[in-house]
């Protein structure tokens, strides 16, 4: 997959993301891998890792999991530019719109030779050095068990579906990282704090705009109430310094 298909869902002229500059190989380099987690219209947990200039990317709606007896389900989504691996912030408008945060960063290993063959067999073994995720992994495509689509076939060959899974090693265990390391590891905020520092033209309307899920709403309106009283406060400032200022001038 080429950057296509995420152009195409995207106006650039009205999101913070990246366009994507043509993709370029990094010779030698350590290869990039990152968490993103991202409240759209559901919570979910974008897993990114770099391949020939691009970022492949799958969709975990409830995140990684330390434990090799869980395995997560992960969507294959399209691959997205290099340059969205550090992205942090808000999306205004449109295809994703919502709050994303850098959950985790680091690089990567593939544990096989070929990964565009691994890619193909659906069968990705991995290693991660991340900030929260370390250790060996694996990302297997699904015959469609276990997901509703499984009753309509049709639905189920697009071969989206894979499972996130850790391998059992010494970064292996029943800790619920998700839960215990919940904060950005570039800006230590949460998605509320993001949200409500993020200051993107368009928020002056007020908050991100398309359909929204009810945990985003909530979060915008605190987000909102802080940015509110953040706003007051300014102005309660201002309005003393300018008193003063009077008076002493006066
Ligand atoms: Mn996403």
């Amino acid at each position: 997959m080429a950057l296509e298909r995420y152009r195409a869902k995207r106006d650039f002229t009205r999101t913070p993301e990246p366009a994507g500059s043509a993709p370029q190989p990094s010779a030698g380099s350590p290869l990039l891998f990152c968490v993103q987690k991202h409240l759209a219209s559901h919570l979910h947990y974008d897993v990114r890792l770099e391949h020939h200039g691009v970022l492949l990317s799958w969709a975990v709606p409830k995140g990684p999991s330390l434990d090799p007896a869980v395995k997560r389900l992960a969507m294959r989504v399209e691959d997205h530019p290099l340059e969205y691996g550090d992205f942090e912030g808000v999306i205004p408008e449109g295809y994703g719109a919502g709050v994303v945060m850098q959950w985790d960063h680091g690089t990567w290993r593939p544990e096989v030779a070929d990964v565009d063959e691994a890619l193909r067999k659906g069968d990705l073994k991995f290693q991660l050095d991340g900030y929260k995720l370390k250790g060996s992994w694996v990302l297997v495509r699904t015959r469609g068990y276990g997901r509703r689509g499984a009753r309509a076939p049709a639905e189920d060959g697009d071969g989206r579906s894979w499972l996130l899974i850790k391998h059992r090693d010494e970064w292996s265990g029943a800790l619920d990282i998700t839960e215990f390391a919940p904060r950005s590891v570039k800006s230590d905020r949460d998605l509320e704090e993001i949200l409500a520092a993020d200051a993107p033209a368009t928020w002056a309307s007020g908050r991100p705009g398309g359909q929204i899920g009810t945990a985003l709403a909530a979060l915008v309106e605190k987000a909102a109430g802080r940015r509110r009283q953040s706003v007051v406060g300014r102005r309660e400032s201002v309005g003393r310094a300018g008193k003063t200022r009077r008076r002493s001038g006066g």
